[in-house]
């Protein structure tokens, strides 16, 4: 069971207006891109029926998107005009039994002492997608040209300064809290009574015992079918399997880790192009010739720092926050 130290993520469906303005907040602090596309469902458009849209947009979790805010267009007895709007915050529900962390081979996915959330190493993912099919949410996505994992790290780069998650300091009318698991359950349990003395009779809490208690505690208003929620999540069959492996994929990463090393640690010699360089004696000969002495103190200025300059801009491009 999640640790009564644990924190947790608080969102009330009630309250949420869909504004989608905690789907920005996470691009932004993550520093996530946004391309201007289309709706999606405009494909499915018609000569007949031209007009076939959604407020859902993206449709779903994607290489650059880590939360997005469900829109469902639902019938339900207790709309009163027929068509009514409900609302979900679709995201890694951060489970106290992870599957994707059990399978990860390498440990790029783990879980955070301090809060009890499932962040994330991404150095250390080598894009085997092996959490994508332990997932019971269907949560990882894969990013980049590396394919590294891509999902809610819990915000525990800013909750380990003293900050709360970016997702839930911008929800203006309160739909999203975070504190101590058990104050968000306390508060979860207490908005469901006023929501059923209201006469929805379906509200409920989740995130309580699924997983063995998520670090996402929710509030349904109409309950889990209109929610669109996963029932009775189960770790997907394919994590005990993964589990035995496992070990002898840590060996395989290990060997190739200590073959890499040697190989570094004896490759002082390289060729490059028609040359070979030799490291210790600053040698280069030409076909197994002696050639000349390398002397860094020729290299002319700037010659050296474009593309070491050049690469570091392209891995600070690169890099995102939400990680180590
Ligand atoms: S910021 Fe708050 S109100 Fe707006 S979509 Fe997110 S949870 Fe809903
Ligand atoms: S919701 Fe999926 S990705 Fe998030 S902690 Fe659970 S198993 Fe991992
Ligand atoms: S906790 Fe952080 S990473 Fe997760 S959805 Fe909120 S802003 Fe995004």
């Amino acid at each position: 069971m999640a640790k009564a130290t644990d924190k947790a993520i608080y969102f009330d469906s009630s309250l949420c207006t869909d504004c989608k303005g905690c789907q920005v907040a996470c691009k932004c602090w993550n520093n996530l891109p946004s391309p201007i596309g289309v709706n999606e469902n405009q494909n499915k458009a018609t000569a007949e029926n031209p007009y076939i849209g959604s407020y859902q947009n993206p449709p779903d979790l994607n290489s650059m998107t880590r939360l997005i805010m469900r829109c469902n267009e639902v019938e339900t007895p207790d709309l009163q005009k027929g068509v009514g709007l409900v609302f979900s915050r679709r995201s890694c529900k951060h489970c106290t039994d992870a599957g994707c962390v059990r399978v990860c081979p390498p440990g790029a996915l783990y879980h955070d002492e301090e809060t009890g959330f499932v962040a994330v190493d991404q150095s250390k993912c080598i894009g085997c997608h092996y959490c994508a099919t332990a997932c019971p949410y269907d949560v990882p996505r894969f990013y980049g040209e590396k394919r590294f994992i891509e999902k809610c790290t819990g915000c525990v780069d800013r909750v380990q300064n003293g900050l709360k998650p970016a997702c839930v300091t911008t929800c203006q009318p309160g739909a999203l809290d975070f504190g101590q698991r058990s104050e968000m359950v306390k508060k979860a349990l207490g908005r469901v009574e006023v929501l059923k003395a209201r006469g929805y009779k379906d509200a409920c809490a989740y995130g309580i015992n699924e997983m063995d208690g998520l670090h996402v505690i929710s509030v349904y208003k109409y309950g889990l079918d209109v929610h669109q929620e996963v029932k009775e999540p189960k770790l997907s069959a394919i994590v005990p399997l993964s589990e035995v492996a496992k070990p002898l994929s840590a060996v395989g990463i290990a060997a190739v880790v200590a073959a890499l090393g040697i190989s570094f640690i004896n490759g002082r010699k390289y060729d490059i192009g028609d040359f070979r360089y030799d490291e210790v004696t600053g040698v280069q000969t030409k076909h197994g010739e002696f050639y000349e002495q390398f002397d860094p103190a020729e290299i002319k200025a700037g010659e050296e720092q474009e593309p070491v300059h050049e690469i570091s801009r392209r891995f600070n491009g690169d890099k995102r926050k939400g990680g180590k």
